[in-house]
């Protein structure tokens, strides 16, 4: 039996989502780092989950989508050995037109769901690869791949996590660290409500609304299986596969060095 202790980081644990993953993680025996701002929240979820499954857990209450708030967690997780798993998770969702929404929460949307998620990821690589040893479990959504007129940024935000969390497969692919991009469809959550995201769950089709537990266990399914890149909700993978086949050919097609014909001057 080994002896070395193993930990699971997860961000935006307050709620949602990432409750249930640090519930799943400690399941399955992970000490827990759980972030997110309400630390009350942070608090009694650490509590429930500390008795129900004997494992050791640390809150950090922080604002990820500020400097002081990234840096204080990156240094929390730079110098922490145990550190086997980040689940960046923590992600906000302000669904308006560009024109309609303040400035503010364009950018605070960029911030933590690109920055935050960049910044965390780099701080615990180091370790990872020192170690050849961990998982880094990337929350995006399948409007990484579907722009709305009211999510151009939350959907761009998205795409990023899926960009980069592509990009960081390969750059991985000859050690064992594992990079596993998650793309949850509509999730019953507090995100779907009108402070936050400014739609009301009411407004979705039921039908097209997992439950969080649903959708955590169909996610860690997918990393049990050694999934890259994880369709919760998709119920036929070729589509992924023949997305995925049709980005490439399109790609290959750009590497030309010259104006398609169709831009030639006559
Ligand atoms: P949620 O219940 O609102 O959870 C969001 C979590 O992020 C909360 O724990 C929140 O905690 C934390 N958070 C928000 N702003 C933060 C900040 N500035 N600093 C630190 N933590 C912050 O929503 P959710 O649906 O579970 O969202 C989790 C992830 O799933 C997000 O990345 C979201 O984009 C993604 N997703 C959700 C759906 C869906 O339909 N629900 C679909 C696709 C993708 P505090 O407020 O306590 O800080």
């Amino acid at each position: 039996m080994s002896l070395s202790k193993k930990t699971a980081v997860v961000t935006g644990a307050s709620s949602g989502i990432g409750a249930v993953y640090a519930d799943r993680l400690a399941a399955r025996g992970y000490d827990l780092i759980l972030i997110a701002r309400r630390a009350d929240r942070l608090t009694s979820l650490a509590q429930k989950l500390s008795s129900a499954h004997g494992v050791g857990i640390q809150t950090l209450a922080a604002d990820l989508g500020t400097d002081t708030g990234i840096a204080q967690v990156e240094a929390a997780l730079a110098g922490n050995p145990d550190v086997r798993i980040l689940v960046n998770n923590a992600g906000s969702a302000r669904l308006r037109a560009l024109g309609q929404s303040s400035l503010e929460d364009s950018l605070s949307q960029v911030a933590l769901n690109i920055t935050a998620l960049t910044r965390l990821t780099r701080a615990v690589l180091p370790g990872f690869l020192a170690r050849n040893d961990g998982a880094v479990i990337n929350i995006a959504s399948v409007l990484a791949v579907h722009s709305l007129a009211i999510s151009s940024v939350y959907s761009g935000t998205k795409a990023y996590v899926l960009a980069f969390s592509r990009g960081l497969q390969q750059e991985l692919a000859d050690t064992n660290v594992k990079v596993q991009v998650v793309l949850p469809a509509s999730t019953a959550t507090e995100i779907w409500t009108e402070d936050v995201s400014g739609v009301p769950l009411s407004a979705l089709r039921p039908e097209s609304v997992m439950s969080t537990e649903d959708l955590v266990d169909a996610a860690l399914a997918g990393f049990d299986q050694g999934e890259a890149v994880t369709w919760p909700s998709v119920a036929d993978a070729s589509l992924w596969e023949r997305f995925d086949t049709a980005r490439a050919s399109l790609f290959a097609a750009t590497q030309t060095g010259t104006p398609a014909p169709r831009y030639r001057k006559a």
